[in-house]
């Protein structure tokens, strides 16, 4: 069953971080600074040195809103990866596919997402595909990032609009500001670009709200959707 976002271990979520779901520490040897990436700011704080709480071994610089301990950058990657794995175990398994056809708007998004397969493609036996944004094709499948397919999920319910299935979103798990992280520590080029309509956007910006008090909100409300998909069976 996949994990909560960066719980490492049962507790890792009991003391979340007051002010907000994420902050990314991206730490600068050079300058010994670490920069916070938040939603309402960016600044530079002086922390002291930690190391990783998942390894124990290298510099926990990255901090996850809901973990108390910060991660290694090869730790917060391998982190995301699985998190991706586990959805592309969740697609094979609903649907019996291994050809992925992805479409290249140009977004951080894809580019991860493309990244991160073509890694794993030969362990997971992968066909993968890539058109352009202008190909009309069936069977592409989503970008969503976690912030988007929540979203994607409530409008279900909400709106009664017509969705996708969870586990279509390979990057579902992952949040937008995980992924620009990821992008960063990768080098990956791409645009920041939305793919929800106005009135999802809205709802999207209540959500960014309560994740201010309720840090793994989005998560949860996708791991609800995926719970019920499981009782489909
Ligand atoms: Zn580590």
């Amino acid at each position: 069953m996949p994990e909560a976002p960066g719980a490492g271990k049962r507790g890792d979520s009991e003391q979340p971080l007051q002010d907000g779901f994420l902050r990314l520490l991206f730490y600068s040897k050079n300058l010994n600074i670490y920069k916070f990436f938040g939603f309402k700011y960016f600044k530079v704080v002086k922390i002291p040195k930690t190391l990783c709480g998942k390894c124990k071994s290298g510099l926990g610089v990255v901090k996850l809103g809901f973990m108390p301990q910060p991660l290694c950058y090869h730790c917060f990657v391998r982190q995301i990866e699985r998190r991706v794995i586990e959805q592309l175990k969740r697609f094979i398994h609903f649907t019996s596919k291994r050809n992925i056809i992805l479409q290249d708007n140009g977004s951080l998004n894809i580019a991860c997402l493309h990244y991160i397969l073509e890694k794993y493609k030969a362990k997971y036996n992968l066909e993968i595909r890539t058109v352009k944004a202008s190909c009309k094709i069936s069977d592409i499948l989503p970008v969503y990032c976690l912030d988007e397919l929540a979203v994607i999920l409530i409008s279900r319910v909400l709106f009664k609009e017509e969705t996708i299935p969870s586990y279509t979103a390979l990057l579902g798990t992952v949040h937008s500001k995980e992924l620009e992280l990821y992008s960063e520590l990768k080098g990956l080029k791409g645009r920041v670009l939305t793919h929800l309509n106005e009135k999802q956007l809205a709802v999207l910006n209540e959500l960014d709200k309560l994740e201010q008090k309720h840090p793994q909100i989005k998560f949860s409300i996708v791991r609800f959707f995926q719970k019920l998909e499981d009782l489909q069976i």
